[in-house]
């Protein structure tokens, strides 16, 4: 997946998100945390398929992601 292909999908969600298409929760999707919450894509094909996290489960769910690519290896 090429890196312009990750930044036109975080426009395009960040454009859904303005014009309503997409809401945002108020809490994290995944432990139910308020606080900062970002836009998760496990498919930068699909923009407007985002799982809102905040940034712990984000961070433990991209590590998560990182270990299965390379344990594909
Ligand atoms: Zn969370």
């Amino acid at each position: 997946m090429s890196r312009d292909h990750k930044i036109r999908c975080r426009e395009i969600a960040a454009y859904a998100l303005k014009v309503g298409r997409i809401k945002k929760p108020d809490r994290c999707e995944a432990c139910g945390n308020r606080g900062p919450l970002v836009k998760h894509h496990d498919r930068y094909d699909e923009p407007l398929k985002v799982t809102w996290l905040c940034t712990h489960c984000h961070a433990v769910h991209e590590g998560a992601k990182r270990r299965r690519l390379t344990s594909r290896c």
